[in-house]
């Protein structure tokens, strides 16, 4: 394989990564290139085990090394209070906070009409379960408020609301066009303390 296809491979899937453009994709590349070929295969191997090791949970999809996350598997959290995050990372962000007792759901994803996803792409099938089974006597909405997360939380209402089950979401009073990670821990636990009744 030439050198130009070698490296305009892997600077393509680096551009798949969030947040890397071309440019930071190119210099990861350069990098590479320079690290020792141990340190390059020392990478790809933790890259493999980390897919190898981590699952999703089998309750609420959150990242985890066993059959359970740690949260699920946690025998002092609230298993019938659910708070439902778009990703993995907006669970790091609640939990900072300290003021959240139940456990999660974790949709992997959000409406978005203009990347093509839509409602039924969500990942609602274990939470119905649950809900079916009479599991979950409350929901906290906390999908990003911005236009997506918007629409997303309108699309979660239509299809918890068949159910016995309270529907919260939580209480941000900051501007839309924000993301659950990038609110301070004070802000956001007081979002979730304030969550009001839909
Ligand atoms: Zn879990």
């Amino acid at each position: 394989m030439s050198f130009n296809k070698a490296f305009t491979d892997l600077v393509n899937a680096f551009t798949k990564f969030p947040g890397v453009g071309r440019r930071s994709a190119e210099r990861m590349a350069y990098y590479l290139l320079k690290m020792p070929l141990s340190q390059v295969k020392d990478l790809a191997v933790k890259m493999e085990e980390l897919h190898n090791h981590i699952k999703p949970c089998r309750i609420c999809n959150n990242f985890s090394s066993g059959d359970a996350c740690h949260i699920c598997a946690d025998v002092k959290r609230d298993k019938d209070v659910v708070c439902i995050v778009e990703e993995p990372k907006d669970i790091m962000a609640i939990e900072k906070t300290s003021s959240y007792n139940g456990i999660y759901y974790v949709l992997l994803g959000r409406i978005s009409p203009l990347e093509g996803v839509y409602g039924e792409e969500l990942n609602l099938g274990k939470l119905i379960s649950r809900l079916e089974k009479g599991e979950v006597s409350e929901v906290i909405i906390s999908t990003d408020p911005d236009n997506e997360g918007e629409l997303t939380a309108q699309y979660l209402i239509e299809k918890i609301s068949p159910y016995k089950v309270k529907i919260y979401r939580i209480a941000i009073g900051i501007p839309l066009g924000t993301q659950i990670e990038y609110i301070d821990s004070v802000t956001l636990g007081k979002a979730l303390v304030e969550r009001r009744l839909v």
